[in-house]
């Protein structure tokens, strides 16, 4: 047996609201197959992916703990923090592949999990994982006892790097204790399972908006019912974690004690079926899919000794009235000690020898202990054996023949009890598959639940998920930050992206530590919990799936790697320029901040013209830039509007409002020189220069001489300051 990342079954080593996943990708060079298992749950699936990119983000998104490749691999550059490990080419080979699969699930077509001719690499890689399993770790290959096969394009698309800048699954920075990841704010779930799912839902949000609608259905209706909800929070918080608990049992690994844990919590399910027929109609489709586990109840029920009853003192296992031939041998070894007892008392009796002692020790056995001064009173029948310095100690025929029934009893109990716990652990493993069934509904019944009650305690809404690419959100809040905030309140905004009536992008402009990345940041967050059935931090939100979010925000990654942060940038600004389509969401804040003024500014405005006019783009998109000159494509752009971030000056000291609101002066500049009492001629000019096309650079010209001005004339304009108090530090 070899252990590796990706085959560990040993509890300790594993997190319990954490998938731990082993994969392997198949790839001819053109497609790609990933498959994945779960070991410990027996999560086995597999997928066809078109390319490397989506082979990438599937990778990222099921973060697999080891990842199987073939010898040759040549594909893309697998992320630098996996753990790979080459495997013989031929077990990636999609006939070989497909012979072990069918061999492995003892099936005659593997049609029916999803695998057709035409998904050969997802086959290949199925296969490749149980080849490897099967050459190291056998007990694990068999928990894997069904497969499915999924589409990934049924999921929105969430590379890594959109992971880690919105925050999802942990903080970026040091400051994790302030605040948690998004995960953290949402995960209030009461099993290791719910934990598992609602992680599962977060990295695949849903695009589908009728599955969307069935997930907040439920949702909603824990919700409302505050009562039941609270009742099944009550049992799900008694109950352990079935799916590895069945998994252990199934491999004969699991413990006497917890095999009594993964009883009474199958028992709780008729708890749980009784809360949900409080409202059986509505619930019928969950009912049927939370199968009772009956068999196992009652056989756990009946064969496993209570923990302390039995362990602490008599270390038995199985229950009293289980076997009967147990219960002879125990009560031969109880009656055993009292048998000893009544010698040692007929025998104190028949010499007179008050002291006489029956006792036993591992090297001799059974023993009659007499002292020293009582020697002349020791009958024929007696058989020295031993002698101490104060005493000798004898056996007699009678001891000798209860000895050699008392070491056959005992050696055939323990051999009997162990036997009897495996054959509990066989039937237990046989109802594994309805375990894992009642299982995954338990998972969905505490994830809901979990996001019902995050719902109730920070005033979320049910989101309207639609198909068109719209995106209106009325007092939106970012929900981490603004549990996060302890003086002042969280400042709640609007968004309104796409559709006929609002623009397709949105230009945010406003200086740092305003508030930008966060409204960018809390738009996106949104839309996905909206796509995993969950409620939002709004008052109102109409949102249109979105088939990916792209953000290009932070300036952490890649930076390990050597390549510079303009390089990075564009990296990622290619890869979103590419891959957008009119169903995405784009966020981009500072893009260009990297580079020289120029550049940057040259480079945001071509990108921004890209995503306005490319038809195959056209995305809803989020910019956040420091760079004022943009507003000006405005009046370019039809689709594009400008927003700031609304600041205040108050004695002297700038005051953030975290406000967005539209930016609708056609130019500061102007109305600034309008205000500082410029003459008449001067402004009439400078309009005229602003409706140039080229007017970047012929704005940035005026704008200091305007501030030149406002300082020789101390003529005190806030707006007007405040907007030209950066460029002016450039
Ligand atoms: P930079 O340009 O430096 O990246 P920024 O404009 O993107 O800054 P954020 O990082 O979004 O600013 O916000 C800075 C801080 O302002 C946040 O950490 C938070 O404390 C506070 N803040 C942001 N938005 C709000 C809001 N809507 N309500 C209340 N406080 C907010």
């Amino acid at each position: 047996m070899n252990v590796t990342p990706g085959t560990i079954l040993e509890p300790g080593l594993l997190i319990g609201k954490s998938n731990n996943f082993l994969a392997a990708l198949a790839t001819d060079g053109k497609r790609f197959g990933l498959a994945y298992a779960d070991v410990t749950t027996g999560q086995f699936a597999a997928t066809e992916l078109p390319n490397a990119i989506h082979a990438l983000a599937e990778i990222g998104r099921t973060a697999p703990a080891e990842i199987l490749v073939a010898q040759n691999y040549a594909g893309p550059d697998l992320p630098s923090d996996a753990f790979v490990t080459r495997r013989p080419e031929a077990e990636f080979q999609p006939p070989r592949a497909r012979r072990l699969l069918l061999q492995h699930f003892h099936a005659r077509t593997l049609e029916p999990m999803g695998l057709t001719e035409r998904s050969s690499h997802a086959a290949a890689a199925a296969g490749a994982i149980i080849a490897y399993l099967q050459e190291t770790q056998i007990d694990a290959a068999e928990q894997l006892s069904r497969l499915s096969t999924y589409q990934a394009s049924l999921f929105m698309t969430l590379d890594a790097p959109t992971l880690r800048s919105l925050e999802v699954f942990e903080r970026n920075d040091s400051a994790a204790a302030e605040y948690p990841s998004l995960l953290a704010t949402l995960d209030r779930t009461r099993t290791d399972m719910g934990g598992r799912m609602l992680r599962r839902w977060l990295r695949q949000p849903l695009l589908n908006v009728s599955e969307i609608v069935r997930r907040q259905e439920l949702v909603d209706w824990l919700f409302r019912e505050r009562r039941t909800r609270i009742d099944l929070t009550v049992a799900l918080g008694e109950m352990s974690d079935l799916e590895r608990l069945s998994g252990r049992a199934r491999a004969k690994t699991i413990t006497p004690r917890e095999m009594l844990a993964l009883g009474r919590s199958l028992e709780l399910i008729e708890n749980i079926r009784a809360l949900l027929q409080r409202d059986a109609a509505r619930l019928q489709p969950l009912l049927a899919s939370l199968p009772a586990c009956r068999a196992s109840v009652d056989l756990i029920g009946r064969a496993i000794a209570e923990e302390d009853i039995g362990w602490s003192k008599q270390k038995e296992i199985i229950k009293e009235g289980f076997s009967e031939e147990l219960d002879r041998l125990r009560a031969l070894l109880r009656d055993g000690k009292k048998f000893l007892a009544e010698i040692e008392q007929r025998e104190r009796t028949r010499t007179g020898i008050k002291s006489l002692r029956v006792g036993y020790n591992k090297v001799f056995g059974y023993y009659i202990e007499i002292t020293k001064p009582n020697l002349h009173l020791v009958p024929a029948s007696y058989t020295r054996k031993q002698t101490l310095t104060q005493a000798e100690r004898f056996i007699t025929l009678e001891l000798k023949e209860h000895e050699s029934l008392v070491v056959n009893a005992e050696g055939r109990l323990a051999e009997l009890e162990a036997s009897l716990f495996r054959q509990v652990c066989e039937q237990v493993g046989r109802e594994r598959e309805e375990i894992l069934i009642a299982a995954q509904t338990i998972a969905l019944l505490d994830t809901a639940s979990s996001l019902a009650e995050v719902a109730e305690d920070n005033a979320y809404v049910r989101p309207v998920v639609v198909e068109e690419p719209v995106l209106i959100i009325r007092e939106g809040r970012h929900p981490v930050i603004e549990r996060a905030l302890k003086d002042a309140p969280f400042v709640a905004n609007d968004v309104s992206l796409g559709g006929d009536d609002a623009p397709q992008i949105a230009l945010v402009t406003g200086p740092n530590m305003s508030g930008k990345s966060t409204f960018l940041r809390q738009a996106a967050i949104i839309v996905l919990m909206a796509q995993i059935g969950s409620f939002v931090p709004a008052a109102e939100a109409r949102i249109g799936v979105c088939d990916r979010i792209f953000t290009r925000a932070g300036l952490y990654d890649r930076i390990g790697r050597g390549e510079s942060t303009f390089m990075t940038e564009m990296i990622e600004t290619a890869n979103i320029l590419h891959h957008a389509t009119p169903g995405s969401l784009i966020l981009m804040d500072e893009l260009g901040r990297g580079t020289s003024t120029y550049d940057g500014l040259a480079v945001a405005r071509s990108v921004l013209e890209y995503i306005h006019n490319h038809p195959g783009v056209r995305s809803r998109t989020l910019f956040a830039t420091h760079y004022h000159e943009l507003a000006e494509l405005e009046e370019l752009l039809p689709r594009l509007k400008n927003f700031c971030v609304e600041i205040r000056e108050q004695n002297g000291e700038l005051v953030f409002l975290h406000r967005i609101r539209r930016k609708a002066e056609r130019s500061y500049g102007v109305y600034a020189a309008r205000l500082a009492g410029l003459p008449r001629p001067v402004v009439k000019r400078a309009e005229e220069l602003l409706g140039h096309e080229a007017r970047g650079s012929t704005r940035k010209i005026l704008t200091r001489i305007l501030m030149a001005h406002l300082r020789a004339s101390r003529v005190c304009c806030t707006r007007l300051t405040l907007t030209h108090f950066r460029r002016l530090r450039r």
